[in-house]
């Protein structure tokens, strides 16, 4: 996935680790779903229809992945190496699983960062905040909104 951002934490800028350690393991074999006003925009923005980015995983509408690369099919690369780089090319408008990632829910619905995300020690701790926009995202997923 494709970041380059710094967040505010308790008055200090932190540098996000995608970039400089060049990662794009979470648009690999990705499993993260998309909203319908998502999948909307990102529809618009591409010119492409919704069944050549999007399948429908028990009912959610969910991101595809590239058949050679293994990646989402919105990820700039060309290999299938789950440790190489690449690019988000939807990355103004991509969906808000994708924009929280590696910050997901446990089962107890409670923010915390994902084991699959191999620089999750670089990140800032998840906030209540966060579970609640994940818990927001959430319901508009079931609900199809
Ligand atoms: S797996 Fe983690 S470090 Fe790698 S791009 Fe995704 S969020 Fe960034
Ligand atoms: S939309 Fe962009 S950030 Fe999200 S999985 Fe695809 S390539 Fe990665």
């Amino acid at each position: 996935m494709f970041k380059w951002e710094a967040v505010l934490v308790e008055g200090m800028v932190t540098q996000l680790p995608c970039i400089p350690t060049g990662c794009s393991a979470c648009c690999r074999e990705t499993t993260m779903p998309v909203t319908e006003a998502e999948a909307k925009r990102l529809s618009r923005r591409t010119g492409m229809q919704l069944d050549s980015f999007t399948w429908e995983n028990n009912g959610i509408l969910t991101l595809l992945n590239d058949e050679k690369t293994r990646a989402c099919v919105f990820l700039l690369t060309a290999s299938s190496d789950v440790n190489a780089e690449g690019v988000c090319s939807v990355y103004e408008v991509r969906p808000e699983g994708c924009r929280k990632y590696p910050i997901v829910l446990n089962p107890k619905d409670e923010a915390m960062l994902d084991e699959g995300c191999p620089h999750r020690e670089h990140f800032p701790e998840p906030s209540e905040s966060d579970a609640i926009e994940l818990l927001n995202l959430e319901e508009r997923l079931l609900r199809k909104q």
